[in-house]
């Protein structure tokens, strides 16, 4: 039991990781397409996410607040958002969303200068 939470969180934590790290690297001008892409990433994740609990709840968040993909700042103020509503509902702290711009720096390099080197 206590290796199936240990495994829980893992898997939390990393997915969280990926999410924010998305939302952070989304276009600030987002292309229609793009905006559909990201709404569907979320709801799939939703759908695919291997913890039957937290998926369940997750389908809950997001039916009551929808991904917002109109702009990179929406998504990641979005996706703190309902991360805060995960981390209360399992009494784990608020994290200050001020902080979320710097937070998620994935260290790649951005497309145009992948280009030239
Ligand atoms: P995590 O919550 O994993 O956060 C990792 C790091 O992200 C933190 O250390 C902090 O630096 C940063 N962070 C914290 N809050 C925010 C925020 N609001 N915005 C941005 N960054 C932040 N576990 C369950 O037991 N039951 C569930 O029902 C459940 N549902 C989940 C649903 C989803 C969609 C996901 C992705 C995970 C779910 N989890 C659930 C796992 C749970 O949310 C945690 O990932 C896990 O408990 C590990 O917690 P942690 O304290 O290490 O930090």
């Amino acid at each position: 039991k206590l290796g199936n939470a240990t495994a829980k969180a893992e898997l939390g934590r990393a997915a969280w990781k990926v999410l924010h790290t998305t939302f952070a690297r989304f276009p600030v001008k987002p292309t229609k397409d793009e905006s559909e892409a990201l709404r569907q990433y979320v709801h799939l994740f939703q759908r695919l996410y291997p913890c039957g609990e937290c998926a369940e709840h997750f389908g809950k968040v997001l039916a009551k607040y929808p991904p917002q993909v109109s702009s990179r700042s929406a998504a990641a103020t979005w996706g703190c958002y309902v991360h805060n509503i995960v981390n209360k509902r399992l009494h784990k702290p608020e994290y200050d969303c001020e902080q979320i711009g710097d937070a998620y720096d994935c260290g790649c390099a951005d497309d145009e200068k992948q280009d030239s080197a």
